[in-house]
Parts: C-alpha cells; structure tokens; sequence
C-alpha cells in the first residue's frame, strides 16, 4: 500500500528495536521455511550431519523445508526459555522480521503485528526506509526459495 502511486506508506522509516522477547518464535501454527543454505549453516553449527539434522529438525511441506516446532506451544524447536539457541544462523525470515512484506504491506498490519512484538513501538529507534526495504527485499527472496 503507499500513500501515492510510487511511495511506500513506511517511506520515512519505523521505529523498531528486537528486545529478543522470542514472542515471534511461538505463537499460533505456522511455518519457518529454511533454505538448503540455511540448512547446512545449522547443521554446520550443531555439528551435525545433514542427514541428522533433517531427522530432528525439519519437516518437508511439499518440496521446501520448514523448522520443526513444538507440538501445544508451537515454539520453534529452537526456542529456549526465550532464546534462540541458534541465534548466529538463524533463517532469513527470522532475521528479516518483521520486515515482511505481508507486515508492511498497510499501516493496520504494521500494528496488528506490533500487538504481538513489543519491539515495535513510538520510543524505539527509527530504521530507515533504505534498510527497511532491504530487509523486505531479503525476505522476498528467502519465500521464493
Ligand atoms: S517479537 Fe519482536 S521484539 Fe520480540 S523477539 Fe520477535 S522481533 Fe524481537
């Protein structure tokens, strides 16, 4: 959505800041789709073979890969206490939230999504519209993978 026929309605930046709640790592159902890139990071992290990293992390959902969760809670599988236990490589779409184009695709789903991330709000520091649209390119391109 912008607020002409060329402009992004978030042109002059938000304001955003992760305290590392981890509330975007649980939730309702849903889907961390993770490259075969991404894949072998982790794997590369936890010293674990592909093989066996798939085995007790990843479920196939047609022909991509997405993160396990747990099952009642949905946390990620790699949630603990409220840390992400495999910080360093996390996904893109971890990284890139919540810079996402469905959450910046109006100002009422930039809201909706700042009721559930308490890192969106008016005193949090403004990233710019250049960095913004970085991130949003990224993801872009992590959901076409
Ligand atoms: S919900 Fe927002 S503030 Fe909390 S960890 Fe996720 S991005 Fe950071």
């Amino acid at each position: 959505m912008t607020d002409n026929a060329n402009t992004p309605w978030y042109h002059q930046g938000l304001r955003f800041s992760c305290t590392g709640c981890g509330g975007c790592c649980t939730g309702g159902p849903g889907y961390t789709w993770v490259s075969v890139a991404e894949i072998e990071a982790m794997a590369r992290h936890l010293n674990l073979t592909l093989d066996d990293f798939g085995k007790k992390y990843l479920r196939r959902i047609g022909d991509r890969y997405a993160l396990l969760e747990r099952s009642v809670t949905h946390d990620c599988i790699f949630l603990q206490g409220k840390q992400c236990t495999i910080y360093p490589v996390r996904p893109a779409q971890c990284q890139t939230f919540p810079f996402w184009p469905g959450v910046l695709h109006s100002p009422d789903s930039w809201k909706e999504t700042a009721r559930h991330c308490e890192g969106i709000h008016d005193e949090a520091p403004l990233i710019s519209f250049e960095e913004i649209e970085r991130q949003r390119q990224r993801q872009t391109v992590a959901e076409a993978d």
